[in-house]
């Protein structure tokens, strides 16, 4: 790993970029740093002004770039066990520990990286970085920055997310909806209980709705091997209700999750699952016409399904290391939304496991980083003309 690169690392980790907190003054950092090479940077702010996306571009303008994305945010350290400083670089044992530096500020430092080497050279292709916010939260951020791009007169000829993959190329990987709903009842004294409506029992009958709408997902839905769980998954992860034993409770909310294959449509599947809320508030407002359920959306993304064969992946191919395979995984990306807002091709690579991801005492070995440098090296080298 070049000097350069460790040093940048060691600036981007040194920020508390919890997704919580302001990402301004990494943003600021980056955007000076690409300056000193004459490359400009957009900036997108979000709604509270306190953080911010930023793209950049250096190369012919008139041709498709190679995008580099990454998101800047990372998971809170507090309430964790760590022996090393979170929000430092601590360069130990063939291993850089820190908060994020494998989830996913090892990967930024590669990219900046590559950036500023690209400044120095004629280009066929730009070369281009894509930084978020929120991505931790739900790939909340990137989705203004997306919609600057979408207008953009070029897109991307390919994206790179790169995401801890140990740098394997992780082509697919579910989407995602959140949840929240309200199961409304009556309240009355639990003496008179068979004449009112309780909402915990309407949220009951809704649960096993979900579960039964599991189980065909399970056995009708879309099928993919390449996953763990082969198939789309419904979750109730959260629950609750009611204020005293003796009182029929009028409210129950509920949170639940679909995690959906691309090929399982969330929209068609939540529109069946109204149909079946719908069935059972029309039997309780047989006893009170204020039972209802309500699903609202909490938040969603999208699934990720590059096909192998396309020409950015056997593009890319050339650049990584010989045993470089192909993989689908269980964690979300940004790369979802990249492929549906841009029709980009798609590939998740990135230095670093997953594995040492969102625990105490993350680390990036610097073998991982190594390679990272290498895949961008190749990759950069490729597109000067
Ligand atoms: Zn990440």
């Amino acid at each position: 790993m070049k000097p350069r690169v460790l040093e940048i690392l060691k600036k981007l980790m040194a920020f508390d970029t919890v997704s919580s907190e302001s990402n301004m003054a990494l943003i600021e950092y980056v955007r000076d740093l690409l300056l000193t090479q004459g490359i400009e940077s957009l900036i997108v702010k979000d709604a509270s002004g306190k953080k911010a996306n930023l793209f950049a571009s250096t190369g012919p303008e008139v041709r498709p770039g190679v995008l580099l994305s990454g998101h800047t945010d990372v998971v809170p350290a507090a309430g964790q066990a760590w022996t090393f400083p979170p929000f430092a670089a601590t360069v130990q044992d063939g291993r850089i520990y820190g908060r994020g530096s494998c989830d996913m500020k090892g990967f930024i430092a590669l990219a900046i990286d590559a950036m500023l080497d690209a400044a120095h050279h004629t280009l066929n292709r730009p070369l281009q970085l894509a930084l978020s916010h929120d991505e931790e939260i739900g790939c909340v951020g990137v989705r203004r920055l997306l919609d600057v791009l979408h207008l953009a007169p070029m897109r991307p000829f390919l994206c790179v997310v790169g995401e801890p993959t140990n740098m394997q190329f992780v082509l697919g990987h579910k989407g995602k909806g959140s949840y929240r709903t309200y199961c409304r009842g009556l309240e009355a004294h639990s003496s008179l209980a068979p004449r009112s409506v309780n909402a915990i029992h309407v949220a009951c009958d809704f649960i096993a709705a979900l579960r039964e709408s599991q189980q065909q997902l399970q056995r009708h839905g879309a099928q993919d091997s390449d996953y763990d769980v082969p198939y789309s998954t419904v979750h109730v992860g959260q629950i609750v209700g009611g204020k005293a034993l003796n009182i029929v409770p009028n409210l129950c909310t509920l949170d639940f999750e679909v995690r959906n294959l691309p090929a399982d449509n969330l929209d068609q599947f939540l529109e069946q699952l109204r149909e079946r809320a719908e069935v059972i508030v029309q039997e309780a407002k047989k006893l009170s016409s204020v039972a209802a359920i309500e699903i609202e959306t909490v938040n969603t993304y999208p699934g990720l399904d590059t096909h192998p064969s396309v020409e950015a992946v056997r593009f890319l191919k050339q650049f990584a290391a010989p045993d470089t395979g192909t993989a689908k995984v269980s964690f979300g990306t940004e790369g979802g939304l990249f492929k549906q807002r841009l029709d980009v091709p798609v590939v998740v690579c990135g230095p670093g496991s997953i594995e040492q991801a969102h625990k105490p005492d993350e680390f990036i070995e610097i073998s991982q980083m190594d390679a990272g440098e290498a895949f961008l090296h190749g990759l950069l080298g490729s597109l000067k003309a």
